[in-house]
């Protein structure tokens, strides 16, 4: 009989919140080039006598965080001890959340190759991280260390866990997923999502329904640091899995490692790892009770999401997928583009140009976009030239190249670069024509005679023709003075 297969993937991503201290106590959180050990103090190193208080501003981005992806917030919420024995815990328990996480049931769009697949939420939940543990060897060298060394700067950082349903079925939607989210929280500035710094996390678990009604045991993959990365461990589980089950063997529930180098997941031994946490509740912080105003004004102060943004861009202003993803993913990108419809820019046109030449000057400069010397205003009036053909494009973008170089309004630039609102006059454009075709006998013998170089050194003409003209003037019209003009030359020499 021929088996077939289930994938099934639930994934835990977790998201270092934006605030300026840890969890429990005013330590920085800035913990990336930091001296080892510098950012700590006997809450954050759980020395005896010391007691930990809420960060207000963690639970408030892990509150707005949840409300996006529509989730409810418990009206009451408390602090476990998960308990285990391992040199990056000082205190050999994390605080984290157990029995009543902050947040509950929601649930998040995903876009694949056109369609929406609404993901459930289990749960969204506050903990603090551990330290950071470095190997090393005497010489300095990292493979085949001799001796480990911790820093607790990164310990106590605030952390939000957010818990998927096993609802994703192959690796391209946990990546669509990952990358959802990542949008999420830098959209909503709930954290920078940054996959490299460890900013955003994710552990994957994975198992396989087969079609003679068996199903394999769920293994963890830890170990991930991009999406890549997550990508590939998926897809290298579900060829392993699936082999043994296709062998009639069992599948070990166990936690496994991916090495990226070796393109493999490996038993982090199971026995050794297996871990009995022994939750307990947090005996020095009490039960905290969530101010329904402050879910409520949180809630109203929620911008327009990233999806909807996206489905609007699709539906009402006819935008193509790939453009709506690029422009809806950052709030100011979106509010950019939108002024620029605004102020009377037509829609495609400015989704086009802000995606092309906005951003591009954007990444280029490293200046943000509300910074750039050109505004939706600026771009606006440009726009409107080009819709109305008194610019071409070409032209146009030498317009904005100078609006930016010197920090002028359209006008201004236009003059600077000699181009006129109404585009190349029809004599110039003729003189212009004519003028190259001279200068070039061969090619214009080539192309007067015909045959099948005549394309390529027509098409090679009228590139010289449109860079001296600055491509003020459409290429119907260049072809059609190119054919006036040869006409007359061929006209002269019979
Ligand atoms: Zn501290």
């Amino acid at each position: 009989m021929d088996l077939s297969f289930e994938t099934v993937i639930g994934l835990e991503v977790h998201v270092q919140l934006a605030t300026e201290s840890k969890l429990f106590c005013s330590c920085p959180t800035a913990y990336i080039g930091t001296e080892p050990n510098t950012n700590v103090c006997p809450a954050c190193l759980g020395l005896p006598g010391s007691l930990p208080s809420l960060n207000r501003r963690a639970l408030e981005l892990g509150v707005k965080a949840a409300l996006a992806l529509d989730c409810s917030v418990n009206a009451m919420t408390r602090f476990h001890r998960k308990n285990y024995f391992y040199p990056d815990l000082p205190k050999a328990f994390q605080v984290s959340q157990y029995d009543i996480p902050l947040a509950v049931s929601g649930s998040m769009p995903i876009f694949l190759e056109g369609r929406v697949k609404n993901i459930n939420i289990t749960r969204l939940h506050l903990e603090e991280d551990a330290g950071k543990l470095v190997h090393k060897t005497a010489d300095g060298r990292l493979s085949g260390a001799s001796f480990s060394l911790v820093d607790y700067n990164r310990g106590g950082v605030p952390l939000a866990e957010i818990v998927s349903e096993p609802e994703l079925s192959s690796p391209e939607e946990a990546r669509e997923y990952v990358l959802t989210i990542r949008r999420l929280v830098r959209y909503l500035e709930v954290s920078d999502g940054d996959m490299e710094s460890g900013s955003l996390r994710v552990d994957a678990n994975i198992s396989q329904k087969c079609s003679d009604g068996r199903w394999g045991s769920r293994v963890e993959i830890k170990n991930v640091n991009s999406v890549r990365a997550m990508e590939r461990a998926l897809e290298y589980e579900i060829i392993r899995q699936r082999e043994i089950l296709l062998n009639g063997e069992e599948i070990v529930q166990e936690t496994r490692h991916w090495d990226d180098g070796a393109g493999v997941t490996r038993s982090s031994r199971s026995k050794e790892e297996a871990h009995d946490y022994r939750y307990f509740p947090e005996p020095d912080l009490p039960p905290i009770k969530i101010d329904e105003e402050l879910v409520k004004y949180i809630g109203c102060s929620l911008p327009e999401l990233p999806w909807d943004r996206r489905e609007r861009y699709i539906r009402e202003w006819g935008l193509s997928q790939a453009d709506s993803v690029s422009l809806s993913e950052n709030q100011d990108v979106a509010l950019y583009l939108e002024k620029t419809v605004a102020f009377g820019a037509d829609r495609q046109l400015a989704a086009n140009w802000v995606r092309t030449y906005i951003l591009r000057l954007q990444n280029e400069t490293g200046v943000a976009i509300n910074d750039l010397a050109v505004g939706p205003e600026d771009l606006a009036s440009l726009l409107v030239h080009v819709k109305q053909g008194s610019l071409s494009s070409t032209a146009a973008k030498d317009v904005l190249g100078i609006m930016f170089a010197l920090g002028v309004k359209v006008g201004a630039a236009m003059e600077k670069s000699g181009i006129s609102a109404g585009g190349v006059s029809r004599d110039a454009l003729f003189e212009t024509v004519a003028r190259i075709l001279e200068a070039n006998p061969a090619e214009t013998g080539v192309i007067i005679a015909g045959g099948d170089t005549a394309v390529r050194k027509r098409k090679y003409l009228m590139g010289l023709v449109m860079k001296e003209i600055r491509g003020q003037a459409a290429g119907e019209e260049v072809s059609a003075a190119f054919d006036a003009v040869l006409g007359s030359i061929r006209d002269r020499s019979l």
